[in-house]
């Protein structure tokens, strides 16, 4: 009978044995576990600091929308339409723009390729491009044209145009904006007058070329339907001989877009 008793305290042992061992692992588990769920509270409460930081090394400026428009197309549109919102006055929709009688260089081809330049050199430093064509094979009216930049809510719209005039002696880049009194868009003017300064600025800079003017038009269907900041820059003249032949090289037009670019860069810059 004491054997038995002795045998069954043996086995009771035993079975309190494993249960004290089975009741240990959940406590050794348990306690690995524990700095586990820390560190990965740890990562839970460290992976939302960098945003934060992510959020401030970018800064707003870097985040603009440009709008460029290659003055012209490859076929003219001489249909009318009013050169600004309600105008009763009309214009043509895209008139056919000058040429370069040496080179045969047209004004919508090269406009087209200092805008793709432009393009690159914007992208390059951070913008937002919106281009109202990139073939010369369209058929868009200045105020289509306004009107995408208006959809695009641009920060700037940027109009590439060359000049040409019966003096073949004049030469040299212009910008043209609106005036304070313009019936359309007037409340414009001191940001266009800006942007048209520092386009201006930053061109004729970078080329070296004359600097001739800034205009005031209220007669210009791309600025008038506009709605956002506006300038167009006549980069050089096609009429003048030594001007032509630096307009249809890669490299100036390389020059005039980095200038362009310098200048919206300045005017976001003073945008304050
Ligand atoms: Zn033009």
């Amino acid at each position: 009978m004491k054997k038995k008793i002795v045998i069954f305290e043996l086995f009771f042992l035993f079975i309190l044995c494993l249960v004290l061992i089975a009741w240990n692992y959940p406590i050794t588990i348990s306690a690995d576990m524990v700095p586990q769920s820390e560190e990965s509270q740890n990562e839970n409460l460290q992976s939302p600091d960098p945003e934060p930081v992510i959020e401030v090394v970018y800064p707003e400026d870097e985040n603009h929308i440009v709008c460029i428009d290659a003055g012209h197309q490859q076929r003219a549109d001489m249909g009318k339409e009013p050169i600004g919102p309600g105008a009763t006055k009309t214009k043509a929709k895209v008139d056919g723009g000058t040429l370069g009688k040496s080179t045969g260089l047209t004004e919508y081809q090269l406009n087209l390729d200092i805008a793709l330049k432009l393009q690159s050199e914007l992208e390059d430093r951070g913008y937002t491009v919106v281009m109202v064509r990139t073939t010369n094979d369209v058929n868009i009216s200045n105020s289509q044209r306004a009107q995408i930049a208006n959809d695009a809510n641009a920060d700037a719209f940027v109009k590439i145009h060359a000049d040409g005039c019966d003096d073949s002696s004049v030469h040299g880049a212009s910008t043209i904006c609106q005036s304070e009194s313009n019936p359309y868009n007037g409340n414009l003017y001191e940001s266009s007058r800006k942007l048209a300064e520092c386009v201006l600025d930053g061109a004729v800079n970078a080329t070296g070329c004359k600097k001739r003017q800034i205009l005031e038009l209220d007669s210009m269907t791309g600025i008038n339907w506009s709605q956002v900041p506006t300038t167009i820059i006549e980069v050089g003249y096609l009429t003048n001989k030594a001007e032509e032949a630096k307009l249809a090289t890669a490299d100036y037009q390389q020059l005039i877009a980095r200038g362009i670019a310098d200048g919206i860069d300045e005017y976001f810059r003073t945008d304050e």
